[in-house]
């Protein structure tokens, strides 16, 4: 008798959060999008994303962490709707199953696409794990169907969004720079903050990043990126989260050299003058308790990648 085939591999992936260090926004277009310009830099607070063998059609998914309950585990998972995409499309000649593990790492809506980057890290672990003949590029334009910011979390680094933020161009990046996070309790959901970006009426025609934050990124002056941090978002999170204003006063009193709401919030990067400074105030603002913690991080960082 032929002994059955146990398919054992476990595929690994690391995916990081993202901060915008820049994002412009339009108003809301009939299609109920709004157009942006974006730059975001990938930090280093990782998720991990786990794929192994599971029956033909079957994908499920476990997440671990302080904050998995407060992620689905059932279709509506967006690491399960990433793995189904890719096998109806680049595996359809046959039927593939997966096995996914999510360890969380990145706030759930926090404003630093932890969603998105576990749709990125499924996407390359079961493409990995199936042995799919499928290029960076068809795998991105299989991200932008699942969410704006995936193909920014498969590519990692710097880089310039447009589009829904989901059309990328790299940006040239000098050195590391020190980043202090601060979690907020609570969520502030991404469509929260547009309904009141647009109530507040904040749109802006011509959507487009300041030129002066890319001559800070070529010339690697965390000062100088510190002054031209800017998020159209900010005042619409401020709004519906009055204290995050005080959290960024305290910040910028504790010596970070910029601060600003990340992407919708409500966590907050403070950046620092360099590594030492940014442990100062890491150490500063946690015992301020006015979040529910501080991590440092740098950035840039690469996107998606196998753990070997
Ligand atoms: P963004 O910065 O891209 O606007 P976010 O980081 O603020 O997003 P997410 O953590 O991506 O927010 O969560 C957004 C929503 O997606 C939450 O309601 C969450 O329950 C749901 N969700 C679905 N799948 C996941 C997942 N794998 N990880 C986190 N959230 C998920």
């Amino acid at each position: 008798m032929a002994t059955p085939v146990v398919e054992t591999e476990v595929v690994r992936v690391r995916v990081a959060g993202k901060v915008n260090l820049a994002l412009r926004s339009g108003p809301r277009r009939p299609d109920g999008y709004h157009t942006l310009s974006t730059v975001f830099q990938a930090v280093s607070l990782f998720d991990e994303v786990e794929a192994s063998w599971a029956d033909p059609g079957e994908v499920s998914v476990t997440v671990l962490g302080d904050q998995a309950h407060l992620v689905p585990v059932g279709e509506e998972n967006i690491a399960v709707k990433a793995a189904r995409l890719l096998a109806a499309t680049a595996g359809a000649d046959r039927p593939l199953g997966a096995s996914l593990v999510i360890r969380k790492a990145i706030p759930v809506t926090g404003g630093m696409a932890g969603g998105s980057a576990d749709a990125a890290g499924a996407l390359l672990a079961c493409a990995v794990l199936w042995d799919l003949d499928i290029s960076p590029d068809e795998l991105r334009d299989l991200g932008a169907q699942l969410g704006a910011d995936v193909p920014f979390c498969l590519a990692g680094g710097t880089a310039l969004g447009t589009g829904r933020g989901d059309q990328l161009a790299p940006v040239l990046s000098r050195g590391s720079y020190h980043w202090v996070l601060a979690f907020s309790d609570g969520e502030l959901s991404t469509p929260a903050v547009f309904g009141k970006f647009d109530e507040l009426g904040l749109g802006n025609d011509h959507p487009e990043v300041p030129a002066e934050i890319l001559n800070a990124l070529v010339s690697g002056d965390a000062p100088a990126l510190g002054r031209c941090l800017t998020n159209d978002l900010q005042a619409a999170a401020l709004e519906l989260r009055p204290q995050l204003g005080q959290l960024l006063d305290a910040g910028n009193e504790l010596g970070a050299v910029g601060a600003i709401v990340s992407g919708s919030g409500p966590t907050i990067a403070f950046l620092a003058a360099n590594e030492s400074a940014a442990v100062d105030l890491s150490v500063k603002l946690s015992s301020e308790g006015m979040c529910r913690s501080v991590k440092r991080v740098t950035g840039p960082v690469p996107g998606a990648r196998l753990v070997v």
